[in-house]
């Protein structure tokens, strides 16, 4: 599965005082099966970006496709077009949002925002019951999603989430995700405010998650250091552009 995306742009408080150009004309191709660092400073358009590759945004221009799912058709809804069309499109553009939000998984930075369940296992399982799925199916994605983050399913699974350590609380925060069987996992800033064992643990097992699962992963990072190691492509942002795009070891030649 595939993204693509063209000739993207986000401008926050348009026509305001306060208008800020976030995303500047961005073309990007993130092929299935990748490991993709995103870095760049603060403010440079990371989480503006992620935030587009499921649909949370509407970008101000530009064409975005996630697995074949055009998401951005229909967006233009211009008072030249009938009432009755506006409202068919906006119907036509939510079905496909729900489907490619089923396939690309998205942990924001601060996983306090995502837990909300007052037990582990009722927090995992949270996206797979939404899903439609059986109890018994659901407890069975809990159980595989909290061990592939390393979590002990018995151990775990009646504990408040709100009790957790920091790197705990990510942990599960990726594992609710992870029980929606994401084909695309993007993550940002995982290892934020985790001491330097929890920021090793967790990146070797997403890359762990990544070669065992073939999953695509977009890991988004202000550590250089970091993200040249473990990932495979890297895409440096600088003021809503893409300044460099490449192999770790050609990025750095540049740097
Ligand atoms: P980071 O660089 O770690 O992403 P930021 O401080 O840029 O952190 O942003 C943290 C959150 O605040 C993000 O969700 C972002 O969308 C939001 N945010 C950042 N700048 C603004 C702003 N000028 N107005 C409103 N929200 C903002
Ligand atoms: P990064 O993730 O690289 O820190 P962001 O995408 O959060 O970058 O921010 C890009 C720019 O957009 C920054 O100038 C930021 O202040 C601004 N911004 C981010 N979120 C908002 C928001 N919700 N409202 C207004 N401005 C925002």
């Amino acid at each position: 599965m595939s993204i693509k995306i063209t000739d993207l742009s986000h401008i926050y408080d348009r026509n305001t005082p306060n208008e800020t150009v976030a995303i500047d004309q961005i073309n990007l191709t993130i092929e299935s099966g990748q490991f993709v660092g995103l870095i760049g400073h603060t403010g440079s358009g990371k989480s503006t970006l992620i935030q587009h590759l499921n649909g949370l945004l509407k970008p101000s221009e530009g064409e975005i496709v996630v697995s074949g799912y055009n998401i951005t058709e229909g967006l233009d809804q211009t008072h030249s077009k009938k009432r009755s069309q506006r409202k068919k499109e906006a119907r036509a553009r939510k079905k496909k949002l729900i489907e490619v939000r089923r396939r690309v998984g998205l942990v924001f930075q601060y996983p306090e925002y995502q837990l909300f369940e007052e037990t582990v296992e009722k927090d995992v399982a949270f996206g797979p019951l939404n899903l439609g799925l059986s109890d018994a199916d659901a407890i069975e994605r809990v159980k595989e999603a909290l061990s592939l983050v390393g979590m002990d399913y018995n151990d775990y699974k009646d504990r408040s989430p709100f009790d957790l350590s920091g790197g705990q609380k990510r942990r599960v925060a990726i594992a609710g995700v992870l029980a929606m069987k994401p084909e695309v996992l993007i993550l940002d800033e995982p290892t934020a405010g985790l001491d330097p064992k929890g920021r090793d643990e967790i990146l070797g097992q997403i890359k762990h998650l990544h070669e065992k699962e073939g999953m695509t992963v977009i890991i988004v990072s202000h550590s250089m250091e970091d993200m040249a190691k473990i990932s495979e492509r890297l895409i440096v942002m600088n003021r809503g552009r893409i300044v460099l795009d490449g192999h770790p070891k050609e990025v750095f030649k540049h740097i």
